[in-house]
Protein backbone atom coordinates (compact mmCIF):
# COMPACT_ATOMS: atom_id res chain seq x y z
CA UNK A 1 0.00 0.00 0.00
CA UNK A 2 1.24 3.39 -1.12
CA UNK A 3 2.17 6.21 2.02
CA UNK A 4 3.09 9.52 1.88
CA UNK A 5 5.20 11.52 4.68
CA UNK A 6 5.30 14.38 2.32
CA UNK A 7 2.07 16.72 3.03
CA UNK A 8 1.13 19.11 0.56
CA UNK A 9 -0.59 22.31 1.94
CA UNK A 10 -3.81 21.38 0.01
CA UNK A 11 -5.11 17.50 -0.25
CA UNK A 12 -7.38 16.50 -2.79
CA UNK A 13 -9.22 13.78 -1.21
CA UNK A 14 -9.68 12.22 -5.01
CA UNK A 15 -5.76 11.76 -5.05
CA UNK A 16 -5.66 9.97 -1.78
CA UNK A 17 -8.57 7.57 -2.36
CA UNK A 18 -6.21 6.77 -5.55
CA UNK A 19 -3.43 5.86 -3.30
CA UNK A 20 -4.93 4.46 -0.65
CA UNK A 21 -8.05 2.40 -1.61
CA UNK A 22 -6.79 -0.92 -3.75
CA UNK A 23 -9.94 -2.66 -4.60
CA UNK A 24 -8.16 -6.33 -4.81
CA UNK A 25 -7.00 -5.73 -1.14
CA UNK A 26 -7.62 -4.62 2.12
CA UNK A 27 -6.08 -3.04 5.15
CA UNK A 28 -6.33 -5.99 7.78
CA UNK A 29 -2.73 -7.12 7.50
CA UNK A 30 -1.76 -3.26 7.75
CA UNK A 31 -3.76 -2.13 10.84
CA UNK A 32 -0.46 -1.38 12.51
CA UNK A 33 0.36 2.02 14.78
CA UNK A 34 1.38 4.90 12.56
CA UNK A 35 0.95 8.70 12.12
CA UNK A 36 -2.43 9.74 10.74
CA UNK A 37 -0.77 11.13 7.16
CA UNK A 38 0.35 7.39 6.28
CA UNK A 39 -2.45 5.20 6.88
CA UNK A 40 -5.77 4.66 4.88
CA UNK A 41 -8.01 6.90 7.54
CA UNK A 42 -6.12 9.65 6.30
CA UNK A 43 -8.60 9.71 3.27
CA UNK A 44 -11.77 10.68 5.44
CA UNK A 45 -9.81 13.48 7.93
CA UNK A 46 -11.05 16.07 9.31
CA UNK A 47 -9.20 18.78 7.27
CA UNK A 48 -9.32 21.31 10.22
CA UNK A 49 -7.21 19.24 12.39
CA UNK A 50 -3.74 21.13 13.18
CA UNK A 51 -1.21 19.87 10.57
CA UNK A 52 1.32 19.34 13.29
CA UNK A 53 -0.74 16.29 14.57
CA UNK A 54 -0.91 14.49 11.13
CA UNK A 55 2.82 13.25 11.14
CA UNK A 56 3.52 12.53 14.72
CA UNK A 57 4.80 9.29 15.63
CA UNK A 58 2.63 6.63 17.68
CA UNK A 59 4.62 6.99 20.62
CA UNK A 60 4.57 11.11 20.65
CA UNK A 61 0.64 10.88 20.28
CA UNK A 62 0.71 8.38 23.09
CA UNK A 63 2.44 10.22 25.33
CA UNK A 64 0.29 13.48 24.67
CA UNK A 65 -2.44 11.69 25.14
CA UNK A 66 -1.87 10.16 28.27
CA UNK A 67 -0.43 13.73 29.84
CA UNK A 68 -3.99 15.33 28.59
CA UNK A 69 -6.08 12.35 30.19
CA UNK A 70 -4.45 12.60 33.37
CA UNK A 71 -5.15 16.55 33.39
CA UNK A 72 -8.48 15.95 32.76
CA UNK A 73 -9.15 13.58 35.79
CA UNK A 74 -12.72 12.19 35.92
CA UNK A 75 -14.08 15.38 34.51
CA UNK A 76 -14.22 13.21 31.61
CA UNK A 77 -15.24 9.84 30.15
CA UNK A 78 -13.93 8.17 26.97
CA UNK A 79 -16.38 5.32 25.60
CA UNK A 80 -15.04 3.27 23.13
CA UNK A 81 -16.85 0.85 21.06
CA UNK A 82 -15.39 -2.84 20.33
CA UNK A 83 -14.82 -2.00 16.60
CA UNK A 84 -12.24 0.56 17.56
CA UNK A 85 -8.87 -0.13 16.56
CA UNK A 86 -6.39 -1.18 19.42
CA UNK A 87 -4.20 2.15 19.56
CA UNK A 88 -7.78 3.62 20.12
CA UNK A 89 -9.33 1.68 22.07
CA UNK A 90 -7.07 1.03 24.71
CA UNK A 91 -7.66 4.82 25.98
CA UNK A 92 -11.39 3.56 26.85
CA UNK A 93 -12.79 4.38 30.21
CA UNK A 94 -15.47 1.76 29.17
CA UNK A 95 -15.88 -0.52 26.13
CA UNK A 96 -19.23 -1.92 24.83
CA UNK A 97 -21.77 -2.19 22.03
CA UNK A 98 -23.76 0.42 21.15
CA UNK A 99 -26.33 -0.73 23.43
CA UNK A 100 -24.19 -1.26 26.35
CA UNK A 101 -22.79 2.30 25.97
CA UNK A 102 -25.82 4.22 25.10
CA UNK A 103 -26.35 2.80 28.94
CA UNK A 104 -23.34 4.03 30.15
CA UNK A 105 -23.49 7.37 28.81
CA UNK A 106 -27.23 7.54 30.64
CA UNK A 107 -25.20 6.70 33.43
CA UNK A 108 -22.35 9.02 33.48
CA UNK A 109 -23.72 11.50 36.89
CA UNK A 110 -20.30 12.91 37.51
CA UNK A 111 -18.30 13.41 34.28
CA UNK A 112 -18.70 16.90 31.86
CA UNK A 113 -17.57 15.57 29.25
CA UNK A 114 -17.64 12.23 27.41
CA UNK A 115 -15.05 11.35 24.47
CA UNK A 116 -16.80 8.98 22.12
CA UNK A 117 -14.32 6.46 20.26
CA UNK A 118 -17.61 5.49 17.69
CA UNK A 119 -19.25 6.95 14.88
CA UNK A 120 -21.72 9.51 14.73
CA UNK A 121 -25.05 8.38 15.70
CA UNK A 122 -23.36 6.90 18.61
CA UNK A 123 -22.08 9.78 20.13
CA UNK A 124 -25.85 11.39 18.99
CA UNK A 125 -27.31 8.99 20.87
CA UNK A 126 -25.11 10.21 24.39
CA UNK A 127 -25.81 13.19 23.98
CA UNK A 128 -29.58 12.60 24.21
CA UNK A 129 -29.61 10.61 27.27
CA UNK A 130 -27.10 12.37 29.26
CA UNK A 131 -27.72 15.44 31.12
CA UNK A 132 -27.75 18.97 28.76
CA UNK A 133 -24.18 20.17 31.06
CA UNK A 134 -22.46 16.62 29.56
CA UNK A 135 -20.68 17.85 26.79
CA UNK A 136 -20.43 14.76 23.87
CA UNK A 137 -17.27 14.86 21.68
CA UNK A 138 -16.77 12.91 18.18
CA UNK A 139 -12.76 12.55 17.56
CA UNK A 140 -13.36 12.67 13.68
CA UNK A 141 -16.81 14.38 12.28
CA UNK A 142 -16.23 11.71 9.52
CA UNK A 143 -16.70 8.55 11.29
CA UNK A 144 -19.94 7.93 10.30
CA UNK A 145 -22.10 4.92 9.33
CA UNK A 146 -23.11 4.26 6.09
CA UNK A 147 -25.69 1.79 7.28
CA UNK A 148 -27.14 4.73 9.02
CA UNK A 149 -26.51 7.30 5.85
CA UNK A 150 -28.84 4.52 4.05
CA UNK A 151 -32.23 5.91 5.81
CA UNK A 152 -31.95 9.80 5.07
CA UNK A 153 -34.38 11.21 7.16
CA UNK A 154 -36.75 12.33 3.92
CA UNK A 155 -36.65 9.29 2.16
CA UNK A 156 -38.23 7.64 5.59
CA UNK A 157 -40.94 10.44 6.05
CA UNK A 158 -41.43 9.41 1.94
CA UNK A 159 -41.90 6.33 2.38
CA UNK A 160 -43.91 6.50 5.54
CA UNK A 161 -46.45 8.62 3.69
CA UNK A 162 -46.24 6.25 0.37
CA UNK A 163 -47.33 3.29 2.83
CA UNK A 164 -49.87 4.68 4.70
CA UNK A 165 -51.63 5.55 1.13
CA UNK A 166 -51.32 2.40 0.08
CA UNK A 167 -52.85 0.99 2.81
CA UNK A 168 -55.57 3.33 3.51
CA UNK A 169 -57.66 3.31 6.71
CA UNK A 170 -56.10 0.09 7.31
CA UNK A 171 -52.68 1.03 8.49
CA UNK A 172 -51.68 0.17 11.42
CA UNK A 173 -47.68 0.47 11.00
CA UNK A 174 -45.36 0.70 14.28
CA UNK A 175 -41.98 2.33 13.09
CA UNK A 176 -39.04 0.83 14.23
CA UNK A 177 -35.15 2.25 14.01
CA UNK A 178 -32.09 0.20 14.72
CA UNK A 179 -30.02 2.20 17.07
CA UNK A 180 -26.87 2.78 13.62
CA UNK A 181 -29.42 5.68 12.59
CA UNK A 182 -29.90 9.77 12.55
CA UNK A 183 -31.27 11.26 15.49
CA UNK A 184 -33.93 12.78 13.59
CA UNK A 185 -35.31 9.26 12.90
CA UNK A 186 -35.12 8.35 16.53
CA UNK A 187 -37.22 11.17 17.24
CA UNK A 188 -39.50 10.08 14.15
CA UNK A 189 -40.46 7.13 15.49
CA UNK A 190 -40.55 8.41 19.14
CA UNK A 191 -43.54 10.55 17.92
CA UNK A 192 -45.09 7.84 15.64
CA UNK A 193 -45.63 5.57 18.92
CA UNK A 194 -42.54 3.63 17.62
CA UNK A 195 -39.00 2.35 19.71
CA UNK A 196 -35.22 2.20 19.14
CA UNK A 197 -33.63 -1.25 18.77
CA UNK A 198 -29.79 -2.30 19.15
CA UNK A 199 -29.11 -6.18 17.94
CA UNK A 200 -29.18 -7.16 21.55
CA UNK A 201 -32.92 -6.44 22.08
CA UNK A 202 -34.46 -6.46 18.34
CA UNK A 203 -37.12 -9.43 19.36
CA UNK A 204 -38.34 -7.75 22.66
CA UNK A 205 -38.67 -4.73 20.12
CA UNK A 206 -40.90 -6.45 17.87
CA UNK A 207 -42.97 -7.46 20.74
CA UNK A 208 -43.76 -4.66 21.81
CA UNK A 209 -44.53 -3.04 18.27
CA UNK A 210 -47.03 -6.35 17.84
CA UNK A 211 -48.26 -4.85 20.74
CA UNK A 212 -49.72 -1.75 19.09
CA UNK A 213 -49.81 -2.07 15.59
CA UNK A 214 -50.23 -4.78 12.79
CA UNK A 215 -47.25 -4.17 10.60
CA UNK A 216 -43.55 -2.79 11.44
CA UNK A 217 -41.65 -0.72 9.53
CA UNK A 218 -38.33 -1.70 9.97
CA UNK A 219 -34.99 0.74 9.03
CA UNK A 220 -32.54 0.97 7.90
CA UNK A 221 -31.17 -2.34 8.06
CA UNK A 222 -33.12 -5.18 6.33
CA UNK A 223 -30.70 -8.15 7.57
CA UNK A 224 -30.88 -7.77 11.14
CA UNK A 225 -34.73 -7.01 10.58
CA UNK A 226 -35.29 -10.18 8.61
CA UNK A 227 -33.18 -11.94 10.70
CA UNK A 228 -35.30 -10.77 13.68
CA UNK A 229 -38.71 -11.17 11.88
CA UNK A 230 -37.73 -14.77 11.11
CA UNK A 231 -35.99 -15.94 14.89
CA UNK A 232 -40.21 -14.73 15.59
CA UNK A 233 -41.69 -17.47 13.49
CA UNK A 234 -42.46 -14.81 10.73
CA UNK A 235 -42.29 -16.26 7.37
CA UNK A 236 -39.93 -14.67 4.50
CA UNK A 237 -43.36 -14.60 2.56
CA UNK A 238 -44.74 -12.32 5.00
CA UNK A 239 -41.79 -9.30 4.52
CA UNK A 240 -41.74 -7.08 1.91
CA UNK A 241 -38.09 -5.22 1.05
CA UNK A 242 -38.65 -1.18 0.30
CA UNK A 243 -36.19 0.29 -2.08
CA UNK A 244 -36.29 3.83 -1.08
CA UNK A 245 -35.07 4.97 -4.19
CA UNK A 246 -38.11 3.83 -6.64
CA UNK A 247 -41.75 4.76 -5.89
CA UNK A 248 -43.48 2.65 -3.98
CA UNK A 249 -40.21 0.97 -2.76
CA UNK A 250 -40.83 -1.05 -5.94
CA UNK A 251 -43.55 -2.77 -3.67
CA UNK A 252 -46.40 -4.80 -5.06
CA UNK A 253 -49.71 -3.27 -2.94
CA UNK A 254 -51.11 -6.47 -2.81
CA UNK A 255 -47.56 -7.40 -1.07
CA UNK A 256 -47.58 -4.70 1.33
CA UNK A 257 -50.98 -5.24 2.64
CA UNK A 258 -50.03 -8.87 3.47
CA UNK A 259 -46.76 -8.20 4.60
CA UNK A 260 -46.31 -7.90 8.15
CA UNK A 261 -42.71 -6.84 8.25
CA UNK A 262 -41.35 -4.16 6.03
CA UNK A 263 -37.62 -3.90 5.37
CA UNK A 264 -35.36 -0.72 4.62
CA UNK A 265 -33.27 -1.92 1.89
CA UNK A 266 -29.79 -1.07 4.19
CA UNK A 267 -26.96 -2.77 5.06
CA UNK A 268 -23.50 -3.00 6.96
CA UNK A 269 -20.99 -2.86 3.91
CA UNK A 270 -18.78 -4.62 6.66
CA UNK A 271 -21.47 -7.36 8.25
CA UNK A 272 -22.50 -8.09 4.37
CA UNK A 273 -19.35 -9.42 3.43
CA UNK A 274 -19.70 -12.51 4.77
CA UNK A 275 -21.34 -15.70 2.92
CA UNK A 276 -22.19 -19.07 3.22
CA UNK A 277 -19.30 -19.80 1.08
CA UNK A 278 -17.08 -18.83 3.85
CA UNK A 279 -19.02 -20.89 6.31
CA UNK A 280 -18.69 -24.27 4.36
CA UNK A 281 -14.84 -23.79 3.66
CA UNK A 282 -14.12 -23.33 7.25
CA UNK A 283 -15.72 -26.17 8.67
CA UNK A 284 -13.65 -28.05 5.80
CA UNK A 285 -10.90 -26.55 7.72
CA UNK A 286 -11.77 -27.08 11.11
CA UNK A 287 -13.52 -30.15 12.01
CA UNK A 288 -16.23 -29.39 14.69
CA UNK A 289 -16.38 -25.62 14.02
CA UNK A 290 -18.77 -23.31 15.72
CA UNK A 291 -19.56 -20.81 13.77
CA UNK A 292 -21.27 -17.21 15.52
CA UNK A 293 -22.16 -14.45 13.39
CA UNK A 294 -23.95 -10.94 14.04
CA UNK A 295 -27.60 -10.52 13.08
CA UNK A 296 -26.31 -7.58 10.30
CA UNK A 297 -24.95 -10.52 8.19
CA UNK A 298 -27.44 -11.83 5.64
CA UNK A 299 -30.29 -14.40 6.35
CA UNK A 300 -28.81 -17.38 5.01
CA UNK A 301 -25.43 -16.81 6.41
CA UNK A 302 -27.31 -16.17 9.77
CA UNK A 303 -29.00 -19.79 9.17
CA UNK A 304 -26.19 -21.61 8.09
CA UNK A 305 -24.27 -20.78 11.42
CA UNK A 306 -24.82 -22.51 14.90
CA UNK A 307 -25.89 -19.39 16.86
CA UNK A 308 -26.08 -15.23 16.48
CA UNK A 309 -26.05 -12.47 18.32
CA UNK A 310 -25.14 -8.97 19.39
CA UNK A 311 -21.33 -8.13 19.50
CA UNK A 312 -21.76 -8.14 23.51
CA UNK A 313 -23.13 -11.93 22.90
CA UNK A 314 -20.50 -12.95 20.60
CA UNK A 315 -17.77 -11.98 23.10
CA UNK A 316 -19.71 -13.54 25.80
CA UNK A 317 -20.41 -16.86 24.12
CA UNK A 318 -16.87 -17.40 23.10
CA UNK A 319 -15.62 -16.67 26.51
CA UNK A 320 -17.82 -18.69 27.78
CA UNK A 321 -16.66 -21.64 25.45
CA UNK A 322 -14.37 -24.88 26.11
CA UNK A 323 -11.08 -24.96 26.27
CA UNK A 324 -10.21 -26.56 22.62
CA UNK A 325 -13.36 -25.29 20.79
CA UNK A 326 -12.74 -23.74 17.79
CA UNK A 327 -15.02 -20.43 16.58
CA UNK A 328 -15.40 -19.06 13.31
CA UNK A 329 -16.72 -15.51 13.70
CA UNK A 330 -18.76 -13.39 11.52
CA UNK A 331 -17.77 -9.97 12.43
CA UNK A 332 -15.77 -6.92 12.84
CA UNK A 333 -11.93 -7.54 12.24
CA UNK A 334 -10.73 -5.44 15.57
CA UNK A 335 -13.32 -7.18 17.64
CA UNK A 336 -12.36 -10.54 16.61
CA UNK A 337 -8.73 -10.33 16.93
CA UNK A 338 -9.00 -9.38 20.49
CA UNK A 339 -11.04 -11.87 21.58
CA UNK A 340 -8.75 -14.72 19.81
CA UNK A 341 -6.06 -12.98 22.05
CA UNK A 342 -8.52 -12.88 25.13
CA UNK A 343 -9.19 -16.82 24.37
CA UNK A 344 -5.71 -18.30 23.69
CA UNK A 345 -7.10 -21.44 24.86
CA UNK A 346 -9.39 -21.86 22.04
CA UNK A 347 -9.27 -21.35 18.04
CA UNK A 348 -11.11 -18.32 17.56
CA UNK A 349 -10.88 -16.82 13.88
CA UNK A 350 -12.99 -14.40 11.46
CA UNK A 351 -15.01 -16.25 8.78
CA UNK A 352 -13.36 -14.14 6.21
CA UNK A 353 -9.42 -14.41 6.11
CA UNK A 354 -9.47 -10.15 4.13
CA UNK A 355 -12.34 -8.55 6.30
CA UNK A 356 -11.85 -5.06 6.23
CA UNK A 357 -12.59 -2.75 9.49
CA UNK A 358 -15.52 -0.95 10.20
CA UNK A 359 -13.68 1.86 7.31
CA UNK A 360 -15.52 4.55 9.26
CA UNK A 361 -14.80 3.37 12.76
CA UNK A 362 -11.75 2.96 11.53
CA UNK A 363 -11.28 7.04 11.15
CA UNK A 364 -10.95 7.29 14.69
CA UNK A 365 -7.48 7.67 14.83
CA UNK A 366 -5.11 8.34 17.90
CA UNK A 367 -4.38 11.83 16.46
CA UNK A 368 -7.75 13.27 16.81
CA UNK A 369 -7.58 11.93 20.14
CA UNK A 370 -4.85 13.80 21.13
CA UNK A 371 -6.36 16.98 19.38
CA UNK A 372 -9.38 16.83 20.95
CA UNK A 373 -7.93 16.06 24.89
CA UNK A 374 -5.12 18.74 24.47
CA UNK A 375 -7.98 20.66 23.29
CA UNK A 376 -9.87 20.70 26.27
CA UNK A 377 -7.00 20.84 28.96
CA UNK A 378 -6.90 24.48 27.17
CA UNK A 379 -10.45 24.96 27.83
CA UNK A 380 -11.46 24.22 24.23
CA UNK A 381 -14.40 22.00 23.31
CA UNK A 382 -13.85 20.10 19.61
CA UNK A 383 -16.40 18.20 17.82
CA UNK A 384 -19.07 18.52 19.79
CA UNK A 385 -21.99 16.83 19.08
CA UNK A 386 -25.13 18.89 20.11
CA UNK A 387 -28.61 17.21 18.96
CA UNK A 388 -31.22 20.05 18.77
CA UNK A 389 -34.39 20.42 21.54
CA UNK A 390 -37.04 19.07 19.88
CA UNK A 391 -35.30 16.04 18.39
CA UNK A 392 -33.88 15.64 21.62
CA UNK A 393 -36.94 15.36 23.21
CA UNK A 394 -38.77 12.89 21.06
CA UNK A 395 -35.37 10.59 20.16
CA UNK A 396 -34.96 10.28 23.97
CA UNK A 397 -38.97 9.55 24.28
CA UNK A 398 -38.03 6.79 21.69
CA UNK A 399 -34.97 5.43 23.50
CA UNK A 400 -36.42 5.11 27.14
CA UNK A 401 -38.82 3.07 25.39
CA UNK A 402 -36.02 0.77 24.40
CA UNK A 403 -34.05 0.97 27.83
CA UNK A 404 -37.30 0.01 29.46
CA UNK A 405 -37.87 -3.18 28.10
CA UNK A 406 -37.68 -5.72 30.45
S1 LIG B 1 -19.93 -2.03 11.38
FE1 LIG B 1 -21.50 -1.49 9.86
S2 LIG B 1 -23.28 -0.81 11.04
FE2 LIG B 1 -21.48 -0.81 12.44
S3 LIG B 1 -20.73 1.33 12.33
FE3 LIG B 1 -19.58 0.12 10.80
S4 LIG B 1 -20.77 0.40 8.87
FE4 LIG B 1 -22.09 1.05 10.57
Amino acid sequence: MATTTILPDVVDKNDLLELYTDPDTCPTDALIPRPLAEEPAFVAWQQDIPREYLAMEPEELDQRIRTARATLGDQLVILGHHYQRDEVIQYADFTGDSFKLAQLAAAQDRARYILFCGVHFMAESADILTPESVTVMLPNMAAGCSMADMADPDDVYAAWDEIHEALGDDASVVPITYMNSAASLKAFVGEHDGIVCTSSNAPKTFDYAFDRGEKILFFPDQHLGRNTAYSMGIPLEEMVLWNFRVPGGGVDPEALKRARVILWQGHCSTHQRFSVEQIEKAREEHPGLKVIVHPECRWEVVQAADDNGSTEKIIRTVTEAEPGTAWGVGTEINLVKRLAEANPDKTVFCLDPVVCPCSTMYRIHPAYLAWCLEGLVQGHVTNEIRVDAKTREWSLVALERMLALP
